[in-house]
Order: structure tokens, then C-alpha cells, then sequence
């Protein structure tokens, strides 16, 4: 599986690759290197609006509440 073609720019994966928590990194292996890239909510956001979701939106759509800095 290649990694998705947002990975440089993707704000959710620039910001959280380097916190490093658990479920960030669950969802950047799920999503982002994974097979589920395509399901990605912040993927399927840019497509439709042709900007970026908020970096704090995750792949499945959620949004992240009070993420430690
Ligand atoms: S969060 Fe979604 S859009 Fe961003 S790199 Fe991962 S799979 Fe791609």
C-alpha cells in the first residue's frame, strides 16, 4: 500500500506524527500508510471543499477536543 498522496501536506499528520500518541499513530498507520486512506474524512473534506479540514479533525471525522500540545 502507498501512502496517501496528502501525507506531505496534511496538516493532521504533520501535526500528530510528531506527539506520537497511540491513537494518532493507530490512525496514521490505519489511514495515512493503510488501506483505509480512502475513507479518510479529511480526504474526502478536501475534495469537497477544496481546502484543508482543521488539523484537528481526524481521518474518521472526529474531532480532536483538548489534544495536549
Ligand atoms: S489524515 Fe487522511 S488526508 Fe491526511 S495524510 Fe492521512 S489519510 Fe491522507
Amino acid at each position: 500500500m502507498k501512502d496517501c498522496e496528502n501525507l506531505a501536506t496534511c496538516g493532521f499528520f504533520r501535526k500528530h506524527l510528531e506527539a506520537k500518541t497511540l491513537a494518532c499513530q493507530g490512525f496514521i498507520r490505519q489511514y495515512c500508510q493503510g488501506d483505509k486512506q480512502d475513507d479518510c474524512k479529511r480526504k474526502i473534506y478536501k475534495q469537497q471543499h477544496g481546502v484543508p479540514a482543521s488539523d484537528d479533525m481526524l481521518p474518521s471525522g472526529q474531532l480532536l477536543a483538548g489534544h495536549e500540545k
